[in-house]
């Protein structure tokens, strides 16, 4: 039977175990971190996530989509706030049953990590930290840990724990499958040995911060349950997903340096006077705002490209600049009221773009090409329609 070493069990290292795991293969997954299930996972850090048609698909292929979605929150369209606390409600879709979820990051991971483990040829070590792969041997070089801590959130960035973490492992495969996120190390050993090893990396100049909205009293959601709350400043945002305890967690993406910036944003004034200039509405909803400022880390956005295909992480980019900034603008809703009316008038021949990458899948790269296609289309109809008008209102208007 082959084997194959993975490194590292995140959402995409537990879903493929468990995909090699039911194809017989025999399967040593290897993970820096300790066990979630101890109540390891790291807080104030990407707590939950949006689920959509591509994840649930490969949740459906193990049997655990139903299980998982159980306690997943639709959202069915953003909620934008302005600066004076009026709403505006902006559905994802022309169809009200598309939605996409909340889900807790915890536990879709545990649930994948779980699915994998159904096999008994796979086998999950926590508390293994890849420090270098052999790629020619196809070998991988662990520290088993004995730390219960997390690591520290700079030591993602190297990789690399101090070395006097413990016990030296060495695991040989047919090949070792890096799936250790960002900064994994098993691209670090491509990069360091292969001559023609395409990589690079670009940070945001915004990172993020997580804070909370808590339920209220009675138990349930202060804010629109089914949404997904949107607080967009052009230069930088403050969004919330809710959780199934009644909770919403927010993430504030903010610039980290500028005149107001995380780094110039440091005393309890501060931040009140940013907050209550920016999101007046829901700073009553946030009594730990000062607290959850102060304690939770701030963590940086980069997108790494290493292979010919960027799709990903392009429309990954730009998302993050149509919430930022986009949603706030009239045009752009306007331009999501087109997209829709479009969709319903050529049914299956006219897509939007977010409609493709959340409810479709459609390759990536194949959907931003289509979508560029669509608006020039769009775009030269418009044009065509307002030239025609002009022609027409000069001949009927004499001169
Ligand atoms: C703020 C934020 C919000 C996001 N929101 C969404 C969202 O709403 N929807 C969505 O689909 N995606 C979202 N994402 C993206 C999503 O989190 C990633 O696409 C996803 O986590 C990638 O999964 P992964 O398994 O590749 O990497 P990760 O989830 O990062 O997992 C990598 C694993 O490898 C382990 N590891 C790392 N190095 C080593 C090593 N040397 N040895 C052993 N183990 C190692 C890590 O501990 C970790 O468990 C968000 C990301 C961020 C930062």
């Amino acid at each position: 039977m082959s084997k194959f070493v993975l490194i590292g069990s995140g959402l995409a290292g537990g879903l493929l175990a468990a995909y090699l795991g039911r194809r017989g293969y025999d399967i040593d997954l290897y993970e820096r971190r300790a066990d979630p299930r101890a109540g390891n996972f790291v807080g104030g850090r990407s707590i939950n996530l949006a689920l959509s048609t591509r994840g649930i698909h490969a949740l459906e292929q193990l049997g655990i989509a139903d299980e998982v979605l159980r306690y997943a929150i639709p959202m069915r369209g953003r909620m934008i706030h302005d600066k004076s606390g009026n709403l505006h409600f902006a559905p994802y879709d022309r169809d009200a049953n598309k939605f996409i979820n909340s889900i807790g990051r915890a536990s879709l991971n545990t649930a994948v990590i779980e699915a994998a483990q159904r096999y008994p040829n796979v086998r999950v070590h926590f508390n293994h930290q890849c420090t270098d792969v052999d790629l020619d041997s196809a070998t991988a070089h662990l520290i088993e840990s004995s730390l219960e801590a997390e690591p520290a959130l700079s030591d993602s960035r190297t990789g690399v724990s101090p070395a006097d973490a413990g016990r030296q492992i060495i695991q040989k495969g047919e090949a070792v499958i890096g799936v250790d996120g960002a900064f994994s190390a098993v691209r670090g050993a491509m990069q360091r040995r292969i001559e023609d090893f395409e990589y690079s990396e670009h940070y945001l100049a915004h990172g993020y911060k997580e804070l909370t909205i808590p339920p209220g009293s009675d138990g349930g959601w202060r804010m629109e349950k089914e949404a997904l709350h949107i607080w967009p400043r052009k230069s930088f945002m403050m969004i919330a997903l809710p959780n199934p305890d009644g909770s919403f967690t927010c993430t504030l993406f903010w610039e980290f340096e500028g005149p107001r910036s995380f780094a110039t944003t440091k005393t309890d004034d501060h931040v009140r006077r940013f907050f209550d200039e920016e999101f007046p509405d829901a700073v009553p909803l946030m009594p730990r705002l000062l607290e959850d400022f102060k304690e939770n880390p701030t963590g940086s956005l980069v997108t790494i490209r290493c292979a010919p295909s960027d799709a990903l992480a392009d429309l990954a980019v730009d998302n993050f600049i149509e919430m930022r900034d986009k949603t706030a603008s009239r045009t752009f809703r306007a331009k999501k009221k087109l997209d829709h009316f479009l969709e319903g008038l050529l049914p299956g021949i006219y897509l939007p773009l977010y409609t493709m990458v959340t409810f479709t899948r459609i390759p990536y790269a194949s959907a931003a090409r289509r979508a560029r296609a669509q608006d020039w289309i769009v775009f030269a109809g418009l044009f065509g329609a307002v030239i025609l008008l002009s022609i027409l209102l000069f001949r009927v208007i004499p001169g």
